[in-house]
């Protein structure tokens, strides 16, 4: 008997994980009511639900959009849902998604330092029930790393946002949103990347334009419901992506294995309105790198799939995918996909 319960916890994790699937959304887009973006929230859901997406969050700047009043034309698929959402838009421009919100959070908040003022959205978030990602730290160089590490109960950030104002890749000054989260991590914070739209424009597109379908999250949850997928994120069991679609990952506690899908990111570069990070240098193809404390790269694989054990002594590693192409107009292009770290000291 003891070898059967034994057997049966070893079995048990594989067992769930197998129910997973794999749900396609995006955490963050606007509609006509704020003034500032073209469509309305049935036209903007509408145009996720055409692509195959599984959930979105209308997440309208200080406006809490009820899903129940949006009303998607034709047949409407099973398996898409609205998660409801607000961007908590605040003074000192930060700005957050309250996910899975169930009514107005109020954004009026101010203090003398950023961190006050981002522990407010979190605080106010949690009591109507959500949870908080902290959208595009560097639009308007607002938030560093260090405004964000003394924050309580805060374990979602936008790694990276497809509004071309956002500087997701930082300047000769300023850190990456990627860098941001090294020192996020290595300060000891369980904090996850998300990528999202932020989009504003459906009815007019071009590289300069805020258009939908540039950065999406994949999360492996057992159910498509918005507590589920809010559950399955806050877990880390999702990644992010600005083009790279991934198969498989896996994140025990002492390892990642990635295995990149081609087929499906290729379908996904089809897309006019994709047009990747501009990069000056690299080898075209995919390259998977593990990144552990301080943005060390742990190891490097060109190739489609890959394992890596956490390093004795680090704290986290993360996976990260990075596909380079040369572009119709000769210059070469990076999409990613990043996964979430794990993590060996408890957090
Ligand atoms: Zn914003
Ligand atoms: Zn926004």
């Amino acid at each position: 008997m003891k070898y059967l319960t034994a057997l049966l916890l070893v079995l048990l994790p594989a067992q769930i994980l197998s129910a997973a699937k794999w749900y396609k959304g995006n955490t963050h887009v606007h509609t006509k009511l704020c003034g500032h973006a073209d469509s309305t929230p049935e036209v903007v859901a509408g145009w996720y639900h055409d692509r195959d997406y599984n959930f979105l969050i209308l997440s309208e700047h200080n406006k809490f959009i009820d899903p129940a009043t949006v009303k998607l034309k034709g047949k409407v698929r099973k398996d898409f849902i609205l998660i409801p959402g607000e961007e908590v838009t605040g003074r000192k421009t930060i700005h957050s998604t309250a996910m899975n919100i169930d009514r107005l959070v109020p954004w009026h908040y101010d203090h003398k330092d950023r961190s006050g003022i981002i522990q407010q959205h979190v605080n106010a978030t949690r009591d109507a029930g959500g949870t908080t990602i902290l959208n595009h730290p560097n639009f308007g160089w607002a938030v560093k790393a260090e405004d964000v590490i003394p924050v309580k109960y805060l374990h979602m950030f936008e790694l990276y946002n497809g509004h071309p104002s956002v500087r997701n890749f930082g300047d000769a000054h300023h850190p990456s949103t990627e860098q941001m989260w090294d020192t996020m991590l290595t300060a000891g914070m369980k904090v996850y990347g998300v990528a999202s739209d932020d989009a504003h424009n459906f009815a007019k597109w071009g590289n300069k334009v805020s258009n939908p379908g540039r950065g999406w999250v994949m999360v492996q949850s057992e159910s498509l419901n918005p507590d589920a997928i809010t559950e399955a994120m806050l877990s880390g069991n999702f990644y992010s992506s600005s083009g790279v679609a991934l198969k498989n990952v896996k994140r025990s506690k002492g390892s990642i294995t990635i295995e990149i899908d081609n087929k499906a990111t290729e379908k996904e570069l089809t897309s006019d309105i994709l047009f990747g990070t501009k990069v000056k240098a690299g080898k075209p193809g995919y390259e998977i790198s593990f990144i552990g404390p301080e943005g060390m790269i742990v190891k490097t694989v060109h190739g489609t799939s890959a394992t890596c054990k956490v390093p004795d002594g680090n704290a986290f590693l993360r996976g990260k995918v990075t596909l380079r192409k040369h572009r119709k107009d000769g210059t070469v292009g990076a999409y990613y996909a990043w996964t979430q770290p794990v993590f060996t000291d408890g957090r």
